[in-house]
């Protein structure tokens, strides 16, 4: 089947970037929420996004144009689930959710459309069998912000047929994306190595073996990561890092163990930029 529309199920912060992706890359997207102000908001953010595209020389500023008349903000899911060629999911984290969404996308949706999740952390087997596809559903797991960072790691499950692993690559490539395709195990290859990385710098912190700024500058400049493990911790939001873990000990073992440190800043609301401080101040 050749995929022209796609339908995003979620207009929060990976959702708009998700959509934005795929306008940019030719797609007729419908970008689908059940809050309308959100729906507003992810409109204005994803013209920012254009804007910002075309004053970088990314993007035309008649195809920013066309591909900004090519999408469609709604709150009505099962009309427009019909028209969808393929569809991505970015509710939140939470399964009883997700089971929710694709047990309606399931029935509305054309019989051979790709069904694709974009969790960090959970099983798109187990997703996959809430459906009577799942050969047809796979992870999609974006990065954020979306318009910037260049991977899409591919997830599939244990039924994820070869076919929607091709074309949910395919589809990745269209949106200017790199991809690699892996099978599912607990934190898939990004969140599990993220995670264990993050939380040893928070080991380090408590020994007492250096300032976060001294870790942070260790790891960018003498192993060449982009932002040292403190300031991405900060920037993802120390919560959602204590939950990966939490997870990840739980399915894989002690070595993902949460730093006792990181439970007390968790506790103590210091979650990174979002409230305003986590190892770094940003007030
Ligand atoms: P978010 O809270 O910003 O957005 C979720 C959106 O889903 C909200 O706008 C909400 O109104 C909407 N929603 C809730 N129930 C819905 C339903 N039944 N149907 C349609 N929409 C519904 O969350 P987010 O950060 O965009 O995360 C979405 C998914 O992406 C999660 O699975 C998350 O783990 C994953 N993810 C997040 C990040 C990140 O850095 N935030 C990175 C990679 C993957």
């Amino acid at each position: 089947m050749s995929i022209k529309n796609i339908m995003v199920i979620g207009g929060g912060i990976m959702g708009r970037g998700i959509a934005y992706a795929g306008a940019a890359g030719g797609y007729n997207v419908t970008l689908f929420d059940i809050d309308d102000n959100v729906l507003q908001e992810a409109e204005r953010e994803i013209d920012r996004f254009f804007e910002t595209a075309v004053e970088r020389g990314k993007l035309e500023a008649t195809t920013a144009e066309q591909a900004k008349a090519a999408m469609t903000f709604t709150t009505e899911m099962e009309k427009q689930a019909s028209h969808a060629d393929f569809v991505i999911e970015a509710v939140p984290e939470n399964m009883d959710i997700k089971r929710n969404v694709f047990e309606q996308l399931d029935q509305y949706t054309k019989d051979d459309v790709i069904l694709a999740t974009n969790t960090s952390t959970m099983s798109p087997t187990e997703i996959g069998s809430y459906t009577g596809r799942p050969d047809k559903v796979i992870a999609m797991h974006f990065f954020n912000p979306v318009p910037k960072m260049k991977l899409v790691e591919i997830i599939r499950g244990l039924e994820t047929s070869d076919d929607t692993a091709d074309a949910t690559r395919a589809v990745a490539e269209q949106m200017g994306k790199k991809t690699v395709v892996v099978n599912e195990f607990p934190g898939f290859v990004t969140s599990r190595m993220s995670s264990l990385v993050g939380n040893e710098a928070f080991h380090m912190l408590q020994e007492g073996v250096g300032t976060p700024e001294e870790i942070d500058r260790a790891i960018e400049l003498g192993l060449n990561y982009p932002m040292g493990p403190f300031k991405l911790g900060d920037l993802v939001g120390l919560d959602t890092r204590l939950r990966n873990l939490e997870y990840l000990h739980k399915t894989l073992g002690e070595r993902f163990r949460p730093s006792p440190l990181l439970v007390k800043y968790v506790k103590a609301n210091r979650l990174g930029k979002k409230t305003g401080k986590g190892v770094y101040d940003y007030t």
